[in-house]
C-alpha cells in the first residue's frame, strides 16, 4: 500500500466514524458527548476524541492509536473509554466498535443480569446479552468485566453504564447497539404491565433462530 492508498484509508475510516457518531447523538442513543465510537484502519484504531461534540468534528481532528493505545495521529485526546475499545479489538474479530448511554438499555443494565431473551433478536447478538459488572469509566477492570460479558456475544450491557456491541463494519455495530436499545425497551414495556409476565423464548427456540440467521447471508 502506497502513502497515498494508507492517507486515503484513513480518511474514509474517519468520515464514516464521525458520521456513526453523529447518528449516536441523532437518534438519541447518547447525549451530548457521551459515548464513543471507534474503527480499525489497517493496523491502527481511529477513535472519538473526549469531549468534542461530534458535529464538530473535521478530517483535521482524526485521532489514532496503536493496538497499545499509543497516540501516533492527532493533537486531541481520545476518548478515555479507549482501555474498553482496545480491549474488544484484542478479544475480538471486531472491526469497528459503538459504546453508547442509551437510556433503555442503561436502565436494564440496573435490573438483571442478562437481558431476559425476549425476542428473537436476541440470537442475532449470540444469544441471551450479558450485563457486566459495574466498574469505574475507563478503567482496565471495566475493560475486563465487558470482555468477559462479550464472551460468544457481539453487544453486551455495562452495569449502571450503558452499551458495547462490535461488528465487522461500523454500520454492523450501530445496527447491533440500536437493536439492543429497542429489545432492552421491549423487555421493560412488557414487564412493566402490574400483574403480567412477559414470556421468553426458551434456549432451543433462540439455538433455531440462531441457525436460521446463519443460513440467511444475501439470499434472504
Ligand atoms: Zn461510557
Amino acid at each position: 500500500m502506497t502513502d497515498a492508498e494508507r492517507q486515503e484509508t484513513i480518511d474514509r475510516a474517519w468520515r464514516d466514524l464521525v458520521a456513526t457518531a453523529r447518528r449516536t447523538a441523532a437518534e438519541g442513543l447518547v447525549v451530548g458527548t457521551s459515548g464513543n465510537v471507534s474503527v480499525r484502519a489497517g493496523d491502527l484504531v481511529l477513535v472519538t476524541p473526549s469531549g468534542v461534540p461530534y458535529d464538530r468534528l473535521t478530517p483535521e481532528d482524526t485521532v489514532a492509536v496503536d493496538l497499545d493505545g499509543h497516540q501516533v495521529l492527532g493533537d486531541l485526546r481520545p476518548t478515555s473509554e479507549l482501555p474498553l475499545h482496545l480491549e474488544v479489538y484484542r478479544g475480538t474479530s471486531a472491526r469497528a466498535v459503538v459504546h453508547t448511554h442509551a437510556v433503555h438499555a442503561t436502565a436494564v443494565s440496573t435490573l438483571v443480569p442478562t437481558l431476559p431473551p425476549i425476542h428473537y433478536m436476541t440470537a442475532a447478538l449470540g444469544g441471551p446479552v450479558r450485563v457486566a459488572p459495574y466498574a469505574l469509566y475507563g478503567s482496565d477492570e471495566l475493560a475486563a468485566a465487558m470482555r468477559a460479558a462479550l464472551e460468544d456475544r457481539t453487544a453486551c450491557l455495562l452495569r449502571n453504564h450503558g452499551t458495547v456491541a462490535y461488528g465487522d463494519t461500523l454500520d454492523q455495530a450501530y445496527d447491533r447497539t440500536a437493536q439492543l436499545e429497542w429489545m432492552c425497551r421491549l423487555w421493560l414495556t412488557a414487564s412493566s404491565v402490574p400483574g403480567r409476565t412477559p414470556t421468553l423464548l426458551s434456549d432451543a427456540q433462540l439455538t433455531e433462530v440462531g441457525e436460521k440467521l446463519r443460513g440467511y447471508g444475501q439470499g434472504r
